[in-house]
């Protein structure tokens, strides 16, 4: 029997430089896949529909509501953003890992509904770093950016709530953590059962 996979959500403060931390561990990890959500905020320049985000009117993201097809969702900075339920499901029930980078709300609320998820915290290295982050970026206007700084302290305060933090000082070294944290949570005994009941069987037959 195949093992199902496991949910990371990967929450921060905006211009942690997460989704960075995020991108480069799916592409240096396998079986690890990347739960596209869906959201009701216009696409930034670069942002691809389907890679980045299922971008989608408030009418259609009310009816999946409605409907049940997001696993958890949240307003953040006025606009909605949630999880597919369906291909989360289907992912962890063929056994792939799914990392998930929502916010604090979403990560809550996943945490009651599937307790065993793994909540990861990246830390920017300060509020300084932030700001320069996010000013350098330039994806957002200056009101917005005033607005993400101002949620970033609240946001910060939330780190009591996840499993590990991560410090995004050197982003190889996050991707590093990340990994870690990742193949950790493979190598658990419920992950593992069948791989040592193989190695049991073999000395049942020889001994
Ligand atoms: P951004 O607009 O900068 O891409 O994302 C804003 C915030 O929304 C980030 O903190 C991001 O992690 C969060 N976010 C993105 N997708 C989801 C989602 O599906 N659910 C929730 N709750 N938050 C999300």
């Amino acid at each position: 029997m195949l093992n199902r996979g496991e949910l990371f959500i990967v929450s921060a403060p905006s211009g942690s430089g997460k989704t960075s931390v995020s991108n480069s561990t799916l592409t240096q990890m396998e079986g690890l896949c990347f739960s596209v959500s869906y959201t009701t905020r216009a696409p930034r320049a670069g942002e691809t529909e389907g890679v980045d985000y299922h971008f989608v009117s408030k009418d259609n993201f009310k009816k999946m509501t409605k409907n049940g097809e997001l696993l958890e969702w949240a307003s953040v900075y006025g606009h909605y953003y949630g999880t597919g339920q369906n291909f989360v499901e289907h992912k962890l029930n063929l056994g792939w890992d799914v990392l998930l980078d929502i916010d604090i709300q979403g990560a809550r609320s996943i945490r009651k509904t599937l307790p065993q998820s793994h909540l990861i915290f990246v830390l920017p290295p300060s509020l300084q770093a932030l700001k320069v982050r996010l000013e350098s970026r330039s994806l957002d206007d200056r009101k917005t950016i005033l607005a993400r700084l101002k949620n970033a302290h609240t946001e910060m305060l939330a780190f009591t709530e996840y499993d590990y933090l991560i410090l995004n000082e050197d982003i190889e070294e996050a991707v590093s953590e990340l990994k870690s944290i990742i193949s950790a949570a493979r190598c658990k005994r419920h992950r593992r059962t069948e791989l040592a009941q193989n190695v049991l069987a073999s000395f049942q037959k020889n001994t």
